[in-house]
């Protein structure tokens, strides 16, 4: 059954839009893996298109790994992986998952909220600070997550005190050569209400790279990510009643471009029940792959998967506006 977020989306009919600007958009490959492996989380941002929180221990099962890592390894277009969650970093099975597709001579990137490698497991308590290490042994690009260069805004998205925690977590990564060593990657990404064009991103980053600088920060690239009305941030536009207004906002700014390069072209994302979709996005809405190819995991099949037809709705304004959505 469709979520209520992915309901209110769809009086917003993406297809007609398509249509209207003759597009007719299929996948062009699978480069990528991308596994959502826990919704357990440290943080509970406003903005989490997962509602992921510390109440939500829901883990990706061994078998759904096991399966995952023979996909990875029979493949050869799929050349990186990328893990996800929640804070996957929570996973107890995150370490070994990392080694083995490192074993496996792939790329692999985590999305990485840097307060978890102070603040630990939410649970237990167990403590997270080998992490800079731990990343930095097995080249592990870093995509972290930054709302804000200035501390009032960041901790109104993410909550008190997670600016300090997340200046000095990336001390700690800048100290093991994240940002200066070419193969140790460091990109932060920031997730904007609603379209930024293209100049604007890159007026952005260049703000980031100033005020983060006078902290000492370094960082290799700045990521702008349109917010995707879905879970915990599609509630919030309800309930302050700004949900059509950010939907027409997201409509206005569409553009054919940035719809072209769409993440669900060139990737298929994991559930943590080894259920497969077109996105993160689409599996925060429980929309799974369309019913002409694979629908998990343990059938995955190469040839199948790029000649599916994508399951567009109307939360892909927000990857059609402006510059697109990362
Ligand atoms: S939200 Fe829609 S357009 Fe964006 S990646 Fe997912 S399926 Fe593609």
């Amino acid at each position: 059954m469709p979520k209520q977020s992915d309901t209110m989306t769809e009086k917003y009919n993406f297809g007609t839009w398509m249509t209207a600007h003759d597009l007719s958009l299929h996948p062009v490959g699978i480069e990528t893996l991308w596994l959502n492996i826990t919704r357990l989380c440290n943080q509970a941002c406003h903005h989490c298109h997962l509602s992921a929180s510390p109440e939500m221990p829901l883990h990706m099962s061994k078998a759904v790994m096991d399966a995952c890592l023979s996909v990875i390894a029979s493949n050869a277009a799929i050349r990186s992986v990328d893990i996800t969650g929640g804070a996957p970093e929570l996973h107890p099975g995150f370490e070994a998952l990392v080694g083995a597709i490192r074993h496996l001579d792939k790329k692999v990137t985590v999305r990485h909220n840097l307060t978890v490698t102070l603040d630990g497991h939410p649970l237990t308590g167990e403590s997270r600070t080998y992490l800079p290490e731990f990343f930095a042994a097995n080249r592990v690009e870093l995509l972290a997550s930054m709302p804000a260069w200035e501390k009032d805004a960041a901790d109104q998205i993410r909550g008190r005190g997670v600016f300090e925690k997340s200046l000095k977590s990336l001390r700690q990564l800048n100290a093991v050569g994240y940002g200066s060593r070419p193969e140790l990657i460091l990109k932060l990404v920031t997730n904007h209400d609603g379209p930024l064009s293209a100049t604007k991103r890159v007026l952005l980053e260049s703000r980031f790279h100033e005020v983060l600088g006078e902290y000492g920060i370094k960082f290799n690239d700045l990521l702008t990510v349109t917010n995707i009305p879905a879970g915990r941030y599609a509630t919030d536009l309800q309930r302050t009643g700004g949900y059509d207004e950010y939907m027409n906002g997201l409509i206005q700014a569409s553009d054919e471009t940035a719809i072209k390069a769409a993440t669900c072209r060139t990737l298929v994302s994991v559930g943590p029940d080894g259920r497969l979709y077109d996105c993160d996005f689409n599996l925060a809405l429980d929309r799974g792959l369309n019913p002409d190819t694979s629908q998990t995991i343990f059938e995955f099949d190469y040839d199948r998967l790029i000649n599916r037809t994508i399951n567009f709705a109307g939360h892909c304004f927000a990857c059609s506006a402006g510059a697109g959505s990362g």
